[in-house]
């Protein structure tokens, strides 16, 4: 969104009725879109585009299917939709319906374009074979992820939360760095490890920081 200059501002302010609709519309345009900061946040707007294109590809296509895709490491809401191909419209009563949205805490599932009788399903390739995609998609809709998917699952869960920390531990040295330039130690790297272990040196640097009203968890 280009900046306004004062001459645009004074002519909006002359004919003002107009000019108060367009600074409105100016003003949601530019606060309006919520930054997204989290993790997953970012998967779910990244998959929310990529649903978008693949419904236009879709409509392209001429179908009204589309497929879940598949994974090994997804949360439970995810495993009780994978790998099924949905009606968008709910006109083809082979299939169920497309959700209107998916609540996970994954990185999420994808739809893609799917042309009964031409695509072969994706999910043949993970349960390496072929299965009645009517019956697959129509099947009880419950967790059916194996032990070691669940786990899997733990594991990747843990790894987004690591990286969560990672980022947080960052801003956190950042800030130190520029309040006790020569206090705060000489890398990230060597900040963490003395974070992990709770040393005596983090301990004296987390009190001095308190006294600069920076909290150190
Ligand atoms: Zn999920």
């Amino acid at each position: 969104m280009k900046k306004l200059k004062p001459w645009q501002i004074a002519l909006l302010i002359i004919f003002y009725p107009v000019g108060i609709v367009y600074l409105i519309i100016y003003f949601v345009k530019k606060h309006g879109n919520t930054k997204i900061t989290t993790f997953s946040g970012e998967h779910a707007a990244l998959n929310n585009k990529t649903d978008r294109i693949n419904l236009q590809n879709s409509e392209i296509l001429g179908t009204d299917l589309v497929e879940a895709s598949y994974s090994l490491a997804c949360c439970p809401e995810c495993a009780k939709l994978r790998g099924r191909v949905f009606s968008t419209s709910g006109k083809d009563k082979r299939f169920p319906i497309k959700p209107k949205q998916v609540d996970c805490s994954c990185s999420g599932i994808t739809f893609s374009p799917f042309v009964f009788g031409v695509s072969e399903p994706i999910v043949n390739d993970y349960l390496n074979r072929k299965v009645d995609i009517i019956k697959f998609s129509n099947r009880p809709f419950i967790d059916d992820r194996t032990p070691k998917e669940k786990k899997d699952f733990e594991e990747y869960s843990k790894y987004l939360e690591d990286q969560k920390q990672k980022e947080l531990d960052r801003i956190e040295y950042e800030n130190l760095c520029s309040l006790l330039p020569n206090d705060a130690p000489k890398s990230f790297g060597a900040y963490r490890k003395m974070k992990k272990s709770k040393t005596s040196g983090f301990i004296k640097i987390q009190k001095l920081a308190k006294k600069y009203n920076l909290q150190i968890e």
